[in-house]
């Protein structure tokens, strides 16, 4: 039984790319061990995050990640039982910003700038389906024992 989870939050404090490497370094630790795969994008003080894998996997590392303190505001968009995986590429992949450029961002949203807030779960989806169909995501290849 795979799920695939999309939400987004509000960063508390200003994030820098130091914390942000702590944030993904904790999650290609842990994720593997879980099963769980995705990708996390972090702009203007707002993250996208997309989790998929086993039910209990993600709905446990979801609640876990909800009460984090560095974050406020985390607001489920999408959750969605799914037969294959998007991301299964990256225990979690970063989206590389210097891809995300405006046009890409209008194409979903009536704004340029990403607010996932503002649109809906499957816009902000399509929106990281196009990153990664032009090698916007970066990070280590999954060496997840994904049984
Ligand atoms: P430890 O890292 O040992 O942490 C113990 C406790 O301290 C936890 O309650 C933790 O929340 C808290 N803590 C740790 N560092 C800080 C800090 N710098 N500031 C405040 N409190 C802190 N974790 C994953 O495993 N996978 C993910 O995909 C993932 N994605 C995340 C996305 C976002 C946007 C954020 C903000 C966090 C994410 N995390 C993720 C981290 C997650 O919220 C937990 O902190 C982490 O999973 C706890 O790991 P641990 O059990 O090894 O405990």
């Amino acid at each position: 039984m795979l799920v695939r989870l999309l939400y987004a939050s509000r960063a508390v404090n200003t994030v820098n790319q130091e914390e942000l490497v702590a944030i993904l370094r904790k999650s290609k630790t842990n994720n593997p061990a879980m099963g769980v795969t995705g990708v996390l994008c972090f702009s203007e003080g707002i993250f996208l995050q997309a989790l998929e894998g086993g039910r209990s996997a993600v709905n446990t590392l979801y609640n876990r990640i909800a009460v984090d303190p560095r974050h406020t505001q985390v607001e489920l968009l999408c959750y969605d039982e799914i037969s294959e995986r998007r991301f299964a590429g990256w225990s979690m992949g970063q989206v590389n910003l210097g891809r995300l450029n405006p046009g890409l961002v209008l194409k979903y949203s009536e704004k340029s700038a990403l607010d996932p807030f503002a649109v809906s779960g499957r816009a902000s989806l399509a929106l990281f389906d196009e990153l990664m169909a032009t090698a916007s995501i970066v990070g280590q290849a999954c060496r997840a024992r994904l049984a």
